[in-house]
């Protein structure tokens, strides 16, 4: 371009308004490019000294307040990246790594060096939410694998015990037909379970108008029997007209999973209440139980998928550990809020806001 320039620069007026022109419409191109571009770029002398950053470089490496004009390893304190650039620098050839740890914020990006005749330019690509999101998924099948594979082995040992003989024996190949359909029916909640979640996660919202205190109602009705069973004292308090706008299943789906839960972790005796209320722009509907309570430090994760406070007893009442996580996405795919307060032996109160419609 510079060879460009001054050839044309010696021709003629008009070639050279032309070539201004030529100029400025690169020099646009080049600004548009270094700030409008995602990944964070630094221009570096042959000493290594930072001479010029976009925004993005800021934000990734600002250790500083200022990076121009420093030397590269003290703005971005990466030795791994002062190696990738001397590297690059001593063979003139690109090259890229990805590197961890960089900036105040920790972060990870994908650090490409190229060369100039003087000095090199960086270009960095932060990669830690797509790292995240990609541990997040691995994560999910490994326990998505062992959750279905609990079922799956107790099914086998049971089939290999009936092949064995048992089946012979007829009280004890009738219990093991039993424990047979139990752990099937886990294996299907869990698929339910996972469906739900990942309709919740990706599907489209259906959204209507509707009237929670009503929807509270009717999902209410379905848990008195159970209550009643348990001899657990299940009471509502819901006002009339609490109009909020979502997926009627879906929120259906979550008031079901938290009295489902405060069913299940609360004893003999003990109380389950319902309400719900509008405060200025906010519906909110509670579930407070006077069960067993979760420990402070479980509590951040209990909406987490699959964690559970206690396997065993999660287990023991049909729990697929993912009912908190399901209530979680529904509520942020609605611009809503979850919250819980719990006391260890006391119980546990589960707060949900909406954004409340006009009447
Ligand atoms: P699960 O199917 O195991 O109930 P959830 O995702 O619904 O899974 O809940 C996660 C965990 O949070 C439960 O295993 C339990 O330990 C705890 N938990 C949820 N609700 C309550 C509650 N009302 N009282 C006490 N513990 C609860």
């Amino acid at each position: 371009m510079s060879a460009a320039v001054f050839f044309n620069r010696t021709k003629s007026r008009e070639s050279t308004i032309a070539l201004d022109e030529q100029g400025r419409r690169a020099q646009e191109l080049f600004l548009a490019l270094f700030e409008g571009t995602s990944a964070a770029v630094l221009e570096l002398d042959s000493a290594m000294v930072i001479t010029r950053a976009n925004r993005h470089a800021y934000e990734l490496f600002a250790m500083s307040a200022e990076i121009v004009g420093t030397p590269l390893l003290q703005s971005t304190t990466s030795l791994d990246i002062l190696e990738l650039a001397l590297v690059a620098q001593a063979s003139g050839d690109a090259l890229e790594k990805e590197i961890s740890g960089l900036g105040p914020q920790r972060r990870t990006a994908v650090v490409r060096i190229i060369p100039k005749s003087e000095g090199a330019v960086l270009i960095a690509q932060d990669v830690t939410d797509l790292r995240r999101l990609e541990t997040v998924r691995q994560d999910f099948v490994a326990n998505v694998s062992h959750e279905l594979r609990t079922p799956l082995a107790s099914i086998r040992a049971i089939t290999e015990a009936l092949q064995e003989g048992a089946l012979e024996e007829k009280p004890v190949a009738e219990r093991f037909l039993g424990m047979i359909v139990h752990e099937t029916e886990r294996l299907a909640r869990i698929a339910d379970d996972l469906l739900v979640l990942t309709r919740a996660e990706t599907g489209q919202l259906e959204k209507g108008r509707f009237d929670l205190a009503d929807l509270a109602r009717e999902a209410f009705g379905k848990f008195q029997t159970r209550a009643e069973k348990a001899e657990i004292q299940l009471e509502a308090h819901l006002p009339e007209n609490l109009p909020i706008s979502g997926s009627e299943d879906q929120i259906e789906q979550v008031v079901v999973n938290l009295l489902d839960n405060a069913l299940k972790y609360t004893p003999k005796g003990g109380r389950v209440r319902l309400a719900a209320s509008r405060h200025g722009g906010k519906v909110s509907l509670c579930v407070e139980d006077t069960g067993i309570g979760i420990k402070a430090q479980d509590l951040p994760r209990v909406f987490e998928r699959f964690y559970r406070v206690d396997k065993a007893r999660s287990r023991e009442s049909g729990g697929t550990g993912l009912g908190l996580s399901i209530v979680k996405h529904i509520i942020d795919a609605h611009g809503g809020a979850v919250r819980v307060e719990s006391t260890i032996n006391k119980g546990s109160t589960f707060t949900i806001d909406f954004p409340a419609e006009e009447q």
